[in-house]
């Protein structure tokens, strides 16, 4: 898999056009994009029925697409070596191994079980967004397939109901437990705003993010490692968070309000809860309310206090739920000293990305020093850039 770290080349229309016609011999219908995603706030909630904010990034995956009538499905991707992968629609089988194919797949599939009249495609893809990093080149796949197909089928599906068959093509075909927001991110952000989503009856709001209108930056720090206990962890978590809502007798985490937390954590430990239970709760329902807190920052318009919420979020991802690393906390940290106003892991953990807040005029220092004490530490090369608030899914052409 190639590593497109920038916004440049692969996320332009023309060149897809054009590989498309050289793969499949006549132009395709059409053309449409689809960003990865950085989360503000928020993590580890989306499984709870809770809140997350998450912002669109400017990287992106495109496709170009046309319909097919013969019940084929052509997939190619610019940025594997694999060239097009070809399957019947009619043979497909969840968690079949089809490789980097399974996310286009698995759309047409869902579509199809939710009884949507896809009779086949060619589809030509090419992603600036850095994969495995955290920041949903997967969901970007999926998504940007979706609403392609939405489009040229004309089945009338709005952003989350696209966002919702991803998912499930995501956990059911590809087989990965992953929660709502990656999609939703996908589908329905707005540039200059973060998403204020609900992810029990997916309810949002689009919340004014104007970054450098107030003299902010915030940077995502890739810090290019994923460690093999991710996967793991992340069902174990998943099972903790359950196991405590059952104890506390509620559908969903999201239901603990934060007043009521303390007396939650009594309830638990005197019920014969683990600790990690217990630590679980504590972050799912402090973490829900941080994004409230950073909401009616945002809403406020001090953008700037919303950095120190990030960082709790980070003591508590890293302390309470331990899905953090020493690459994360050491950009977390070095941000941090070297003035940054926030700084906090973001996705999954056990690598992937960073964000951190500061000031635009202190922008290069903290991406300097974060550079250095990788390198000091023998990390590998961190990649830096700025998230400003991008587009969700869209057609271009
Ligand atoms: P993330 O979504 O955080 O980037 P995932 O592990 O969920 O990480 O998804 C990464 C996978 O998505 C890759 O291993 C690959 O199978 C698929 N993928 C992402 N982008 C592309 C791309 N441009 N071309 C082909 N496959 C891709
Ligand atoms: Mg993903």
């Amino acid at each position: 898999m190639k590593q497109s770290g920038g916004v440049e080349g692969a996320g332009s229309a023309v060149g897809v056009v054009d590989e498309f016609r050289r793969l499949y011999g006549a132009g395709p219908e059409g053309v449409w994009a689809a960003p990865g995603r950085v989360n503000l706030i928020g993590e580890y909630t989306d499984f709870n029925d809770g809140f997350v904010m998450p912002l669109a990034l400017p990287h992106r995956a495109v496709a170009a697409v046309s319909r097919r009538t013969d019940r084929i499905l052509r997939l190619h991707s610019a940025d594997v070596a694999e060239g097009v992968v070809q399957l019947g629609i009619d043979a497909l089988e969840p968690r079949s191994d089809t490789g980097w194919a399974a996310y286009p797949a698995g759309v047409v599939w869902a579509l199809r079980a939710a009884g949507h009249p896809v009779t086949g495609a060619d589809v030509h893809l090419a992603s600036t967004v850095p994969t495995g990093a955290g920041l949903s080149s997967s969901a970007a796949l999926e998504v940007v397939t979706a609403l392609a197909l939405n489009d040229l089928y004309g089945l009338g599906l709005t952003g989350p109901e696209l966002a919702v068959l991803a998912q499930r093509a995501e956990n059911e075909f590809v087989g990965v437990p992953c929660g709502i927001m990656d999609q939703m991110a996908s589908a329905c952000c707005t540039e200059g705003h973060a998403l204020h989503l609900d992810t029990r009856d997916l309810s949002q709001r689009q919340v004014p993010f104007d970054l450098a209108a107030q003299g902010l930056r915030l940077l995502v720090v890739d810090t290019r490692v994923k460690h093999a206990l991710g996967d793991g962890a992340y069902a174990a978590r998943r099972a903790a968070c359950e196991a405590g809502a059952r104890a506390l007798g509620v559908r969903a985490l999201r239901d603990i309000p934060y007043a009521q937390l303390p007396a939650a954590l009594d309830r638990l430990a005197a019920a014969g809860e683990s600790e990690e239970v217990r630590r679980c709760v504590r972050h799912v329902v402090s973490d829900d309310h941080r994004v409230e807190r950073t909401i009616a920052l945002l809403d406020a318009g001090d953008l700037r206090a919303a950095g120190p919420v990030l960082t709790e979020g980070h003591a508590s991802l890293r302390d309470d739920l331990r899905v953090s690393c020493p690459e994360l906390d050491l950009a977390v940290t070095t941000a941090l000293a070297a003035g940054a106003l926030g700084a906090r892991m973001t996705g999954g953990g056990f690598g992937g990305s960073a964000i951190v807040l500061t000031e635009e005029s202190a922008a290069d220092q903290v991406t300097k020093s974060i550079t250095e004490a990788f390198a000091s530490a023998s990390y590998t090369p961190p990649r830096i850039f700025p998230a400003t608030p991008s587009p969700g899914a869209r057609r271009l052409s």
